[in-house]
């Protein structure tokens, strides 16, 4: 067992050139989470790179999103799964970083994506390697990267996070190589929803008639008052984000729109919110005016259980025996798809991807030191996970 360790700490060491090329490839095909084909192309890149290695791949192909690439080990395993999740879509438009994206220098590697998550996709696939270098056969090992994280799955209309759900579902444990921090790994995120409110009215003269309408406006503003005046820092938060509607200031408008983003720590406090929000939907403020509510965006809460508390133990356990470092356990406000493995009762680990800082900006860089130790513990912690996972 020890021997095998070593092994594979050495396999990944005889391969840094071998992980750099890899990230290189993947952070040279830019791919926003708007250019469907270009995250294709990632997907396909990865497809033929996976496929070559003797895995059994499957993409799911969406008409307005980049697609789902799953990838597993073949046969089922006496143990439980193991899965390992990122997404392939970045914010970057193509060509923000110029010509030759990716720089390394100074211990430090820049572009897009390279830390939100190009990255964490490399140490996902090196940890399967080293994994697979010294013949680990306990479990199945399945990849699942998504193609339009950064946009909340609103391009697959919800459908790449639901597929998570499905394709962790039943596994023994979910480790979301998402950017990391140093010896920090993430255990609780808030969840966020973004809602659409339609309110129809009745047009009418303003000045001549104005009893014949009913103010779709007016309706909105009421409800937004509502919504904004529950806002609670400590339980959910209410945001009216945008707001459109009317045609003219002497016409009682007979439509007005607008949207609410909603945060949230549990996915109760979720239900509750939505309830509401339903609710006040059907409550006329203004007579003859009628609402309608669409959720837009969806992301559940990752919600720390004992399950969860226990595989970060033996991810601390892993960390302390590769790097003798200690890691800490975060809550952090943003979503990500670790949220949809533990919807369905995956104990999951977050960000378990590179170190590195400006994600979503000019600046993104990550440590490309980190790219090796990361990869290390992840496969480290799989490889010695106790069988009562
Ligand atoms: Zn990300």
């Amino acid at each position: 067992m020890e021997n095998d360790i070593i092994d594979m700490t050495n396999y990944l060491d005889e391969n840094l050139d071998a992980m750099l090329d890899l990230y290189r490839n993947l952070v040279e095909i830019e791919s926003p989470s708007s250019d469907r084909s270009r995250v294709e192309e990632v997907a396909s890149y990865l497809d033929k790179y996976l496929g070559a290695l003797g895995l059994e791949n499957e993409i799911f192909h969406f008409d307005e999103a980049g697609p789902t690439l799953y990838s597993q080990t073949e046969g089922k395993r006496k143990l439980g799964d193991i899965a390992i999740i990122g997404h392939m879509d970045t914010v970057h438009p193509i060509g923000a970083f110029g010509e030759n994206p990716f720089k390394v220098q100074n211990g430090k590697v820049s572009g897009p994506g390279v830390y939100d998550m190009k990255g964490g996709l490399v140490i996902a696939i090196f940890a399967l390697k080293a994994l697979m270098h010294v013949g680990y056969s306990k479990r199945r090992i399945k990849l699942i990267f998504s193609g339009d994280e950064e946009v909340a799955h609103l391009y697959s209309k919800g459908e790449g996070g639901r597929l998570f759900e499905t394709l962790c579902k039943g596994s023994s444990a979910c480790f979301n190589c998402e950017s990391g921090n140093r010896n920090k790994i993430v255990l609780e995120r808030k969840g966020g929803a973004i809602f659409s409110i339609k309110v129809h009215g009745k047009a009418a003269h303003a000045g001549k008639e104005p009893e014949k309408g009913a103010s779709a406006i007016y309706q909105a503003a009421r409800m937004i008052v509502e919504i904004e005046s529950r806002s609670d820092k400590d339980r959910v938060l209410y945001n009216c984000g945008t707001i459109k509607g009317g045609s003219g200031a002497n016409v009682i408008p007979s439509e007005a729109e607008f949207s609410v983003g909603i945060r949230y720590n549990t996915n109760k406090q979720y239900e509750e919110a939505e309830e509401f929000l339903k609710g006040l939907c059907n409550d006329t403020f203004v007579k003859g005016t009628s609402s309608e509510i669409e959720r837009i965006g969806f992301y559940p809460s990752l919600e720390k259980s004992s399950k969860s508390q226990k595989l970060f133990e033996e991810y601390r356990k892993a960390s302390l025996k590769i790097l003798n470092e200690d890691v800490e356990a975060i809550k952090v406000g943003g979503c990500s798809d670790s949220a949809f493995s533990s919807l369905v009762g995956v104990p999951t680990l977050c960000s378990c991807g590179v170190y590195g800082s400006g994600a979503h900006t000019l600046d993104e860089e990550a440590d490309v030191e980190s790219l090796f130790t990361q990869c290390k513990i992840l496969a480290t912690t799989i490889y010695l996970l106790a069988d009562e996972f």
